[in-house]
């Protein structure tokens, strides 16, 4: 039982070199007093845990000792909202946890890639109330991608593994929130809820890119996974089963039309007729 070598880190990088080596936007890292000198010690960015580029990848700090080589390769088990409740005392790592569990989320959800920050040094046993912070000694970025393979969004409990592929499909709930950044975020958190992200991703396997109405290819977005609409055709608001038997994948297009088209009638019928058909 021994992790890879190249894992181990045997000195201290800064976290926003190995950020940005990873592909993450810093900069605004120098949005602050003492910004334009030192952006590395940007207290908003440097004691982070994750960071998310949207639509691209998800870097993690993850401590080296918690790996586990499994099946022949390496991972990381995670139960990140058990230990974010035992953070009670100390708001900011809590809210540090719950952004690192959000991220693992979207990576999830959005089958982006993470990229792993490894780190070794004196880690605070999870266990331990302690005010006593885990200290760093050091850090490297792993060149090989990890991807969250499990997540269960009722317990927060989940899979990282080294060299797993993220997800190649994406659906509109799989989006980073608009520009903007008011309208959507909240909206799109609440129906990931309620939709088994499991029906969705089967749906999107299944569909292999092409919507199951016209057959045009969806698109790909920034990370490459190829994006297509994931559908109910009898909705959930009449009572529609959340299930592979009443989901289907469309082009964005067909979409809008299947909810306000004057066709939508005939389109549901023809929904229905596919999907019985698989
Ligand atoms: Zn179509
Ligand atoms: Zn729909």
């Amino acid at each position: 039982m021994s992790l890879p070598i190249e894992l181990k880190p045997t000195r201290l990088q800064r976290v926003i070199d190995l950020v940005r080596q990873a592909g993450v936007d810093v900069t605004d890292w120098s949005n602050y007093e003492k910004g334009r000198d030192n952006p590395g010690a940007n207290p908003k960015y440097c004691y982070e845990w994750a960071f998310v580029q949207p639509g691209a990848l998800v870097v993690l700090n993850l401590w080296h000792e918690a790996m586990l080589e499994v099946n022949g390769g390496v991972e990381q088990h995670f139960s990140f909202r058990d230990s974010a409740a035992r953070e009670e005392k100390n708001g900011a790592r809590k809210a540090r946890r719950r952004r690192m569990e959000e991220a693992i989320a979207l990576a999830y959800q959005s089958g982006l890639p993470v990229r792993v920050v490894v780190l070794n040094g004196n880690r605070r046993a999870p266990q331990e109330r302690a005010a006593k912070p885990s200290t760093v000694s050091a850090r490297l970025l792993d060149t090989v991608p990890w991807a969250v393979v499990a997540y269960d969004n009722a317990t927060g409990k989940g899979v990282l593994r080294r060299g797993a592929s993220a997800s190649t499909y994406a659906d509109q709930f799989s989006l980073p929130p608009p520009p903007d950044g008011k309208s959507g975020k909240h909206e799109v958190t609440a129906s990931v809820r309620d939709r088994d992200s499991e029906v969705r991703r089967f749906a999107l396997r299944r569909a292999k890119g092409k919507c199951q109405l016209c057959g045009a290819s969806g698109f790909q977005l920034p990370n490459g996974s190829m994006f297509l609409e994931t559908h109910h055709a009898i909705p959930l608001a009449e009572d529609g089963p959340d299930s592979v038997s009443n989901v289907v994948a469309l082009c964005p297009n067909h979409h809008r039309e299947a909810h306000y088209g004057r066709e939508a009638k005939t389109i549901r019928e023809r929904l229905l007729k596919i999907l019985k058909a698989l």
